[in-house]
């Protein structure tokens, strides 16, 4: 089990978060529930932000990449911790600026914003818009002259490296539907389209290799090839890049198929980046660009957990053992999604040792509605607590009221107490946007 810093058993046994016993929480705000740890992620966004300030003079920003976990406390956090933040929709934007986010930290990604984004982004004088097609930069252009702005913008460009978990390959021209490959000019012929927009002030350029990577080497290897990138761009056109955004990816703990890094631990891929950032620019006579980076994962993942009740149990002969929980996909989409793998605790008997293995299903109908088939827990009961870990990234924000089922609340725990970040739903908010016609009525 993951024990550092945010996760441990108490003397009663029972799995603590942030100092809170998850007994004690699940008693008062009942399941199934989010938890986050605030101390965790004002942990990594401040290790990221140090980083930069400590090995890249300050010439940089992190934006914490807020589809992983979006809701009004976390751009407060982000805000107080003075970093940016990425949004990738006219909801996450609108969340962002309802609490203040200041707009100039704000970049919005997309391959296919819509007009109503593009206007809501443009009128709040957002920091910058990653363009990623076309029809894109030309209507932005037109839409920031009708405004009398310019606007700035980097481009979404693919450097040829595709990451995975432990390994990365280069491709020659990946099939994707986001950004401009470098290698077969795309990147190029985008790049000049952008420069001749009078209403477009390019910045710089934008790459995401991948998510949950390991391997540093190919952020690295990225970061070399942006570099190469913004000196072909000045020799054959004459502008030079002055932002380089290398987005997120990397990767956190679910099981111990994973490494566990401490949080001190992540300074690591940043000064690997940001060592080959200066290597690069050196080497090649360009000063040095203002940095981005978009962690998304790393900075809210394992700050959170889910907290279930057990309900029904099934045991099939010679096959498998399911734990029903009160939750699901509609919490958790990622085992329905990706195969993702979690580790569960049985979190009020959590310093027992594991005696079986089973699957945990949630409640949905739908056979495949499971949030793991390989799970080793203690002998479970009905009304046993399961906390699922490192469920802080991608869950909340991926949830849905499928069957009309609750999306959970979520709760902040900071020094041993917890409050409401997302309040519990109600069956009222599940009919809110139902309209009967007169005709059925
Ligand atoms: C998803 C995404 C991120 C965040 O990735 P993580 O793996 O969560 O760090 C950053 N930038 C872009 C453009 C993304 O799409």
């Amino acid at each position: 089990m993951n024990t550092r810093d945010t996760l441990k058993v108490n003397a009663a046994g029972h799995l603590e978060i942030g100092g809170a016993d998850c007994c004690d929480l699940a008693r008062e705000f009942k399941t199934p529930l989010y938890v986050f740890d605030e101390a965790y992620i004002r942990r990594m966004m401040r290790l990221y932000q140090d980083t930069i300030n400590e090995e890249y003079e300050g010439r940089g920003l992190v934006l914490y990449a807020s589809k992983a976990f979006s809701c009004k406390a976390m751009y407060l956090i982000a805000k107080e911790e003075g970093i940016g933040v990425d949004v990738v929709s006219g909801g996450e934007l609108y969340t962002a600026l309802s609490v203040g986010f200041p707009a100039e930290k704000i970049y919005l990604h997309g391959n296919n914003k819509l007009p109503y984004e593009r206007a809501e982004a443009l009128d709040a004088r957002i920091g910058g818009i990653i363009v990623d097609a076309y029809t894109e930069a030309d209507a932005l252009d037109r839409e920031a002259e009708e405004r009398g702005i310019v606007q700035d913008v980097l481009i979404r460009v693919n450097p040829g490296v595709e990451a995975h978990t432990h390994a990365y390959v280069q491709t020659a021209t990946p099939d994707s539907k986001f950004g401009f490959s470098v290698s077969d000019g795309a990147a190029m012929a985008m790049t000049k389209h952008v420069l001749e927009k009078k209403h477009l002030r390019l910045r710089g350029f934008h790459c995401h290799i991948g998510s949950q990577i390991f391997e540093k080497h190919s952020f690295v290897l990225a970061a070399e090839k942006m570099c190469a990138f913004i000196e072909a761009v000045r020799k054959e056109t004459g502008f030079e890049a002055d932002t380089l955004n290398l987005g997120g990816g990397f990767g956190i703990w679910y099981t111990d198929e994973d490494a566990k890094i401490p949080v001190e631990g992540y300074r690591g891929y940043l000064s690997a980046l940001i060592g080959a950032v200066k290597r690069e620019c050196n080497a090649r006579g360009l000063k040095l660009p203002f940095l981005l980076i978009e962690p998304g994962r790393s900075i809210v993942g394992e700050a959170g957990i889910t907290l279930y009740t057990v309900g029904a149990i099934k045991e099939i002969p010679g096959i498998r053992k399911y734990l029903a929980v009160d939750g699901g996909m509609f919490d958790n989409p990622r085992y329905c999604l990706y195969q993702s793998k979690y580790t569960a605790v049985l979190a009020n008997r959590a310093a027992e040792e594991p005696r079986e293995r089973v699957a945990i299903a949630g409640k949905c109908c739908e056979s495949g509605d499971l949030i793991g088939v390989d799970f080793n827990l203690p002998r479970a009961k009905e009304g046993d607590l399961i906390a699922v870990l490192s469920t802080g990234a991608y869950n909340y924000s991926m949830a849905s009221n499928y069957n009309r089922n609750f999306i959970p609340a979520a709760v902040l725990v900071k020094d041993g107490k917890a409050r409401y970040i997302v309040k519990p739903q109600t069956y009222e908010d599940l009919v809110r946007n139902d309209v009967v016609p007169d005709d059925l009525k």
